[in-house]
């Protein structure tokens, strides 16, 4: 939906309209249907205050409200509360939050108090995850406690058709199949390491520049029927 600023001025001072006038009802006053009535109404139009705070840019300016808050001139939004819903164009380039790395070089008590960023989205089937955060203290093996450090970090997850690549500082991971309870984890060996009976079957195709450099890993895969959710 497109709204041009003016229009979203005046379509603010509309519902402000609506919901004083809600709001100052005299059914409001008294028990009975027409009260409960007037009462959803208000929920409705603070819906819909909501949903069109999403498309303000709140560029008037700040203004302080009796009680010592600072909204915004337009639509009354409070500055600096974190808001709850992220409104996205349908036909543009989507964007949300911002790159963070870790910010301190202190080590915080537990990861609530040291996380910068966790969060994930589902698009159009794939999966992303991103969780920033500076050093904390974790304990390992519940309350029989091992205090271990867990170092800052900014971990991006993408997951698509069972596949999930993990990028930490020190790591790219590509896991292809998910371990499963019981089985015996995964050894891990350096390609040179491998006897060529085993890079033989292996599907994986390495591209270096002219200085030996990697630039790039493949791995070929058996097609499968993709899956639609
Ligand atoms: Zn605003």
């Amino acid at each position: 939906m497109k709204t041009e600023p003016d229009d979203l001025k005046s379509r603010f001072k509309r519902l402000f309209r609506s919901m004083d006038f809600v709001s100052k009802h005299p059914a409001l006053e008294q028990s009975g249907p027409e009260g409960r009535r007037m009462g959803d109404i208000y929920q409705q139009l603070g819906e819909l205050w909501e949903f069109l705070a999403l498309q303000c840019r709140h560029g008037e300016g700040w203004r302080k409200t009796r009680e010592g808050r600072t909204v915004c001139k337009i639509c009354g939004t409070v500055r600096n509360v974190e808001e709850r819903w992220i409104l996205l164009p349908h036909d543009k380039r989507k964007s949300i939050g911002r790159r963070v790395t870790p910010n301190s070089k202190k080590t915080f008590p537990n990861k609530k108090q040291a996380s910068i960023v966790e969060d994930s989205i589902r698009f159009h089937g794939a999966k992303v995850k991103v969780d920033v955060h500076n050093a904390y203290r974790s304990k390992l093996l519940g309350d029989r406690a091992l205090d271990i450090a867990i170092a800052a970090e900014r971990l991006v997850d993408v997951e698509e058709d069972g596949v999930e690549c993990s990028f930490s500082e020190s790591q790219i991971c590509l896991q292809l199949k998910k371990e499963k309870q019981g089985e015996r984890p995964p050894s891990g060996a350096f390609v040179f390491e491998l006897p060529k009976s085993v890079l033989k079957k292996l599907p994986l195709l390495i591209e270096l520049d002219e200085n030996d450099e990697l630039v790039a890993v493949g791995i070929f895969r058996a097609r499968n029927e993709t899956k639609n959710e």
